[in-house]
Parts: C-alpha cells; sequence; structure tokens
C-alpha cells in the first residue's frame, strides 16, 4: 500500500532555445509546473504539468491547474491509501470535472511509485515493448522559406524520422512545398515522411486547399479542424486518402471511442497530460491498437522530467509512429535531468533496467529555477 503524505507544487521558468510558433500559440519563455511527491515510506517522485502560460492550446493554463491541484487534487491525493495507479486516476478524476493537466501531473508520478514499490522500472511498469523510439520534429512558422527549407535538410541529416510542419491558412502550400522540395520530394520519393499539423485552424469549407495537401504524400494532416468538430472530421476524413489525426480533440479514452465510432481520423497523437495521465493514455493505446490506428506521443515543450514519461509510454507496441521526443539539447541550455535525453540516428533509447524515471532529476538547478513553490502534507 502507498501512501503520499507531502506533495510540493513548484513553478520554474525556463527559456528554450528557440520559440516555437504555432497556430495554437507563441511559446519562448516556458512557465512549468513541477511535482514532488513524497510517501510515508520516504520514496520520492517528480510530475511534471503541461499546462501552457495561455488557454490557446486547451483550456488549461498554468494558473488554472497551479489552483486547481492546490485547492482540490492534491487533498484528495494526500493520505489516500493505494495499490495501482489506476486508483489514483479514478480519485482524481472522481475529484472534479475536467483538467486533465492537473490531473495528469500528480497522477503520472503514482506510476513510478508503484513501480518502484515493486523494484520495476516505470518503463517495465508501463509494459513497454521496445529497446528505442523514433524520434520526429516539429518545425513552427517560419517567415524565411529558405530557413525553413535549410531545417529541414538539417532534420534529415541529424537522422529525425519525421518531419512534422505546422500550417494554418494562409500558411499551408507554400511552406509545405519549401519542404518537400528541401527533402527532394518533388522529385523523388520523400527521405523522412512529412506530416502536417493545423491545430484545429481551417473548417469544413476549406476542404479544397485541403483536398490538393492531399495529394502531397504526407504522412498524416493533425487536428485540421476545431477540437469539439468530430463530424467535420469524419467527413473530412472520408474525403481525404492522407489520414487525418486527431490531437485536440482527445481529452479522455471516450473521445476515441467517439472518434473510432464515427471514423472522424486513422492516426493518433496520444499526450499523456491532455487526457488526465498513464491510466488514460494506456486505455487508449489499446482502443487505438485494436482498431489498427496508429499512435504517436506528441510533446508539450516538456523539460526531461515529462520526457521520460513520454518515452516510456512511446516504448508501447501501438505507438508505431515517431513521436516529438527530440533530445534535451533540442529545446534547453540545460535540462532538468542527468544524463540529458539523447538522440542517435534518429532514435532515443529507452532506459531498460533503470529505477524509476531511468534519469535523475536536478534538484539543485529546479531550485535555482523556482519562482514559486507551496508545500502540502498531512
Ligand atoms: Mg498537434
Amino acid at each position: 500500500v502507498i501512501r503520499v503524505d507531502s506533495v510540493q507544487l513548484r513553478e520554474i521558468r525556463l527559456p528554450l532555445k528557440e520559440a516555437l510558433v504555432s497556430a495554437a500559440a507563441a511559446v519562448a519563455d516556458r512557465r512549468i509546473i513541477l511535482v514532488e511527491l513524497r510517501t510515508t515510506e520516504g520514496e520520492s517522485a517528480w510530475g511534471e504539468c503541461v499546462a501552457l502560460e495561455a488557454p490557446t492550446y486547451t483550456s488549461e493554463t498554468v494558473d488554472t491547474a497551479w489552483m486547481v491541484l492546490r485547492r482540490w487534487l492534491v487533498p484528495a491525493l494526500l493520505g489516500a491509501s493505494w495499490e495501482k495507479p489506476e486508483e489514483v486516476a479514478s480519485l482524481l478524476e472522481g475529484t472534479l470535472r475536467g483538467h486533465p493537466m492537473a490531473r495528469a501531473a500528480l497522477e503520472m508520478p503514482c506510476w513510478q511509485l508503484a513501480a518502484g514499490s515493486q523494484g520495476l522500472s516505470l518503463v517495465e511498469r508501463l509494459g513497454g515493448t521496445r529497446k528505442t523510439v523514433e524520434t520526429g520534429i516539429a518545425l513552427g512558422f517560419s517567415e524565411d522559406q529558405q530557413a525553413q527549407a535549410q531545417k529541414a535538410r538539417k532534420a534529415a541529416q541529424e537522422g529525425y524520422r519525421r518531419i512534422r510542419l505546422k500550417i494554418a491558412p494562409g500558411r499551408d502550400e507554400e511552406p509545405v512545398r519549401t519542404v518537400l522540395n528541401a527533402l527532394g520530394g518533388l522529385t523523388h520519393p520523400l527521405e523522412i515522411p512529412l506530416a502536417v499539423d493545423a491545430n484545429g485552424s481551417y473548417r469544413l469549407e476549406d476542404l479544397p486547399l485541403l483536398k490538393r495537401l492531399d495529394g502531397a504524400g504526407l504522412q498524416l494532416i493533425e487536428q485540421p479542424l476545431s477540437p469539439k468538430d468530430f463530424l467535420g472530421h469524419r467527413a473530412l476524413q472520408e474525403e481525404l486518402i492522407t489520414p487525418v489525426c486527431l490531437d485536440e480533440s482527445i481529452h479522455h479514452p471516450e473521445d476515441v471511442r467517439l472518434m473510432l465510432e464515427l471514423g472522424a481520423a486513422r492516426a493518433m497523437n496520444l499526450k499523456p497530460g491532455r487526457v488526465g495521465g498513464l491510466t488514460a493514455s494506456l486505455k487508449i493505446h489499446d482502443l487505438c491498437q485494436e482498431a489498427g490506428v496508429p499512435i504517436f506521443v506528441g510533446g508539450m515543450l516538456e523539460t526531461g522530467i515529462g520526457r521520460a514519461y513520454n518515452v516510456a509510454l512511446a516504448s508501447l507496441p501501438g505507438c508505431t509512429l515517431p513521436g516529438d521526443l527530440s533530445p534535451s539539447a533540442h529545446y534547453w541550455r540545460r535540462d532538468l535531468v542527468e544524463p540529458e535525453w539523447t538522440m542517435e540516428d534518429g532514435l532515443v533509447t529507452v532506459p531498460w533496467g533503470r529505477p524509476g524515471l531511468g534519469v535523475e532529476v536536478d534538484v539543485q538547478r529546479i531550485e535555482t529555477l523556482t519562482v514559486r513553490r507551496e508545500t502540502m502534507s498531512l
């Protein structure tokens, strides 16, 4: 039986090496909530909340998550006795409606505690099967098409297994052509797959344009329409050969059931933070695997702590598409974990056999970055 008797919330600020600009947001200086759990046995586990500063990706923000954590979620977890992290997921989901990113920040480190109590690594506890996971890269909007072409070529040379380009109305055909050209795809088959992510910025009336993109041999078109428009996505998927992939539409395994039932998409961007944690992620994994829908693990500009959970999840058998698992050095001058996450030939090594997250959290470094904290205990 595990009991968490103390939770420390911290907010840190970590400047990105380069801002990521999409139809959802422009993020340069990342405000991040970190969570440290301590058990009555003296074990500790770190979690990370993926909410952004503004409610532009989903409705949650750093400040709503902080409030919901301190007022409702942490008090619900403190002193509760549980054996399996699935029980924590139910407890938190039963505490309030919505707020999956806040819930995930508490639920994910419970998986680490559960793994540790059985002497397992997080990867083993989750049921991972891969020794390495394939990594893709996301390219944001750029005013400079030459620079964009340069970045695409560099990513291909660095071994990335996929490029995912952010698009929006008016910033679609030309950037796609630029990147395809840079990768040789206009004259030869693509060396690496190209996907696009619209962050819900199109409407069904944009079908003619989306049909033109459909002819470009893209790996997938991610979240073309607004998050609640499941029927629109179904209508679109019926018209397109390219698989539609959902991201912002999916907050719960029930959303995936709806997506599959309707045939609204043929690929899944799975972000554990967006769906309330790893318990829900495993359910979604199983639903998609059963339906033959490939998954990739999406990124939310996490530090190396959040990355550890994402790498473990990406090692599951249904996660067959390259994830947003770029190495630490792609995002940060210095990460919060030791060793930092690295990539070789587009592959990240899954930390099998290493306890817990598989990386050490650099508490000293976190201390220097902390701008607010609150400790809650029994
Ligand atoms: Mg997306």
